[in-house]
């Protein structure tokens, strides 16, 4: 890269050249020095209230000792504060150069740069952060895509439609950009992994995943990297394809802490994935899936068993009687609901908890056991999962209520993310027509 001098730094330069003629004799040398640290030291107590006086005795300073790169960051600080951010940038690239090791004035170099809308100087700087600083890098990569974004956003737009559009092409734009600095690095893992996120954030997993392979390959030693990888293979429905990552992991982070519930995944859905993609061609096929429904028309309207009385129940009652409604709809009111509060001859008994050892397995947010009532038939019990404050998110609550009550109205898994009934169900707009047709399936034909 071509380094431009700007006007200050070509004078520091004239004024250095005069200094190195004038003064020859080791004491003057230190008298500059001495001077330089005055100046420096005076400017740092006014750069907050007075930084156009700041700036002028870090000019001072820096002519005399143009090596110091405290000076240059301050200077840059300076700048900012006077909203010179070209002026600012150059401080900071100066002082960059001078320390490297200084994540301070690499963040700030990276900042202004965004501030100045540098979008491609921004992130060369990222990425010399992420090689220098890889444990603080995430968090300002972080902030300052998001701001890159916003900038984006605030220019004029011609979409008037929804939130996916308005924020795209800021995310095209930046996957651009990214395409156009792994041509020169193609080696670059951490570019790839970014590049993937940004693929993941368009919704285009089958192409993170091609990143998330690079960047797992290219830095072998980096379990988050096998992370997203799987997590953009759970997002596309490559089930297979995540086997087979959760088992790398395995097999490369034995010791990682989250190793044991890696484990209990591979051992659950080794089974369940199988059986999904076994039902699923056996629909395909015309023949049936070995879903059955679980409950009989005599025990219509079903009793549904809700906890009554705390601050809790009062507010997650109505999102299973929601739910309820939404798979009573599915199965043209084949499926009728009414909740009770004695669990006895319930049919569905819903629990709300923070007790984790409630279910069977350490990554569940909600389960489905099946057992009997007190009338001999089917019963099953819900349990979903809360966070220790006995919090969660109102839509991952109701995602779950509805995949867990769609289990135990008979559903297995679908191997469509779209689908409440997915593993890992994520869903914009409740059931779909293919979690209908099954439900209506079991209760209608
Ligand atoms: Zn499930």
């Amino acid at each position: 890269m071509v380094q431009t001098l700007n006007r200050l730094q070509y004078q520091s330069t004239l004024m250095l050249a005069a200094l190195s003629l004038s003064m020859t004799a080791a004491s003057a040398d230190d008298d500059a020095m001495a001077r330089a640290y005055q100046l420096s030291e005076r400017a740092y107590t006014l750069i907050e209230k007075n930084p156009q006086k700041a700036a002028e005795l870090l000019w001072q300073s820096a002519a005399l000792n143009p090596n110091d790169g405290n000076t240059q960051y301050n200077l840059g600080v300076s700048f900012s504060r006077l909203r010179r951010s070209q002026d600012a940038c150059n401080a900071y690239r100066k002082a960059v150069a001078l320390e490297p090791s200084e994540f301070d004035y690499w963040r700030a170099l990276a900042r202004t740069y965004v501030e100045c809308k540098a979008n491609k100087n921004a992130l060369w700087a990222l990425s010399e952060i992420r090689k220098r600083f890889p444990s603080q890098a995430k968090q300002l990569s972080e902030e300052l895509t998001e701001s890159m974004s916003s900038e984006s956003l605030a220019a004029p737009s011609t979409s008037k439609s929804g939130a996916t559009t308005k924020d795209q092409p800021a995310i095209e734009s930046r996957i651009a950009q990214l395409r156009i600095l792994l041509a020169s690095k193609p080696n670059d893992g951490q570019l790839h992994s970014e590049l993937g996120y940004w693929l993941g954030q368009a919704k285009q997993y089958k192409a993170a995943i091609q990143e998330y392979n690079k960047s797992t390959a290219l830095l072998p030693n980096d379990p988050q990297q096998l992370h997203y990888l799987m997590w953009a293979q759970g997002k596309s429905g490559d089930l297979e394809g995540l086997q087979a990552s959760r088992n790398l992991y395995v097999t490369m982070f034995p010791k990682a802490s989250d190793i044991k519930t890696i484990k209990d995944e591979i051992a659950y859905y080794g089974t369940d994935f199988a059986q999904t993609r076994s039902n699923e061609k056996a629909r395909q096929q015309g023949g049936k899936s070995s879903d059955n429904a679980s409950y009989k028309s005599v025990q219509m309207p079903l009793k549904v068993c809700l906890p009554v009385g705390s601050v809790l129940d009062g507010k997650y009652r109505p999102y299973v009687q929601r739910a309820c409604t939404e798979w009573a709809a599915a199965t043209n009111h084949r499926l009728r609901f009414v909740t009770v509060t004695n669990p006895a001859d319930a049919g569905l008994v819903c629990q709300w908890t923070n007790d984790k050892s409630k279910l069977h397995h350490s990554f569940a947010s909600g389960e489905t056991h099946q057992g009997k009532n007190s009338a001999g038939d089917d019963q099953a019990t819900v349990y979903l999962l809360l966070n220790e404050d006995n919090s969660v998110d109102d839509k991952s609550f109701y995602d779950t209520c509805l995949h867990e009550i769609g289990h135990a109205i008979g559903l297995s898994h679908s191997s469509n993310p779209a689908d409440v009934m997915y593993y890992a169900s994520n869903t914009e707009n409740g059931l779909t027509t293919n979690d209908k047709s099954r439900a209506h399936d079991l209760y209608c034909n």
